[in-house]
Order: C-alpha cells, then sequence, then structure tokens
C-alpha cells in the first residue's frame, strides 16, 4: 500500500450531506486491511518520540482513528463528543462546519493541565471544528503538539485557521 493506493480508496458521494457538497467517502478504504493499517501507521509516524499522553478524537469519523493511534503511541484516548453525549461535567465550544453549526464538548476532567496532546479527526476542511477542539483542549490547559487528518480539502485553506500549530494529512484535494 502507498499514498496514491490510499487516495484510490477515498469516494466522492455528491450532494451528500446536502447539495453542493462533495462528500469524501472513507469507507472503501477502512474495509480493506493494508490500507487501514497503511493509513494509521502513517499518521501515527508523525508524532513518534514526542511524547504524547493523550489523543483527543472528534467524534465521529474521528474516532475511528484516534484510539488506534493512541495504541500506536502508547497515549490514553479522550473523546470529544457533539451536545447532550457525555455524561459528566463539561467544557462546551461552539463551531462552525462547511454544512451547519454546532457545538462540541469535552469533560472537564479528561484533560489535565499540562499534558501533550494531538488532536485526530479524519478530514480537514474550512477547520472550523478542528480550530474549536484546539480552544477547548486548551481552555482545559492541554498542550497541542499537533493536529492529524487523513485527508485535507486544500482548497478550503483549513490549515490556515490551526498555523500556530503543526497539521500533518496523508492525503490532499
Ligand atoms: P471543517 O470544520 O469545515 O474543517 O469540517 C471538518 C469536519 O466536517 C470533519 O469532522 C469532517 O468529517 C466533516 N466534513 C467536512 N466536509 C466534509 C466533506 N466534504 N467530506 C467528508 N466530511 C466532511
Amino acid at each position: 500500500m502507498n499514498l496514491e493506493g490510499l487516495r484510490a480508496l477515498i469516494r466522492d458521494i455528491p450532494d451528500f450531506p446536502k447539495k453542493g457538497i462533495v462528500f469524501k467517502d472513507i469507507t472503501p478504504m477502512l474495509k480493506e486491511g493494508p490500507a487501514l493499517r497503511f493509513a494509521c501507521d502513517q499518521l501515527a509516524e508523525n508524532f513518534k518520540g514526542m511524547k504524547v499522553e493523550q489523543v483527543i478524537g472528534i467524534e465521529s469519523r474521528g474516532f475511528i482513528f484516534s484510539p488506534v493511534l493512541a495504541y500506536q503511541l502508547g497515549a490514553g484516548f479522550v473523546p470529544v463528543r457533539k451536545k447532550g453525549k457525555l455524561p459528566g461535567a463539561k467544557e462546551v465550544v461552539s463551531y462552525s462546519l462547511e454544512y451547519g453549526e454546532d457545538s462540541l464538548e469535552v469533560h472537564l476532567d479528561a484533560i489535565k493541565k499540562g499534558t501533550r496532546v494531538i488532536i485526530v479527526d479524519d478530514l480537514l476542511a474550512t477547520g472550523g471544528t478542528a480550530e474549536a477542539v484546539v480552544r477547548l483542549v486548551e481552555k482545559l490547559g492541554g498542550t497541542v503538539l499537533g493536529l492529524a487528518f487523513l485527508v485535507e480539502l486544500a482548497f478550503l485553506k483549513g490549515r490556515q485557521r490551526l498555523q500556530n500549530y503543526p497539521v500533518h494529512s496523508l492525503i490532499q484535494f
């Protein structure tokens, strides 16, 4: 497997979830063992030796990769979830998406002050979601070492909103 092979396994679904959006569907890639392993290995490679203590995963598709990276790096996994899903005391942040607006939450006691974390999602579009999660993590005192995405929609320039942090993506469109 290589990056070109990975790229070929990402499929465009036009007009999903609404008209005008070209949805990047990663499920054809996820179902292939060598591709899934290669993607996870490549993402983790960027952070080896950086003493990552926690991997912050963004619901929903960020949850596919973040626990794998946590396992690979010997780190813990912290879920950032959509509104109303976490049972305990939490911190909230609002964000805007390529298609809509919402808020995200994390447990107040999930990240201790000074903890070295990375943030993981499947796809970087406008960067609104990732930027909100950076704010959320920093509100709790976490140190953001970098962010990792499988796919980057480079034409949306999401990276510019994250310019103070190392941003890694495997496949750019
Ligand atoms: P953004 O906040 O604009 O960077 O959007 C990133 C979030 O929305 C990620 O959690 C993605 O899973 C999802 N997303 C945005 N645009 C797309 C797209 N074209 N295809 C698939 N997922 C997308």
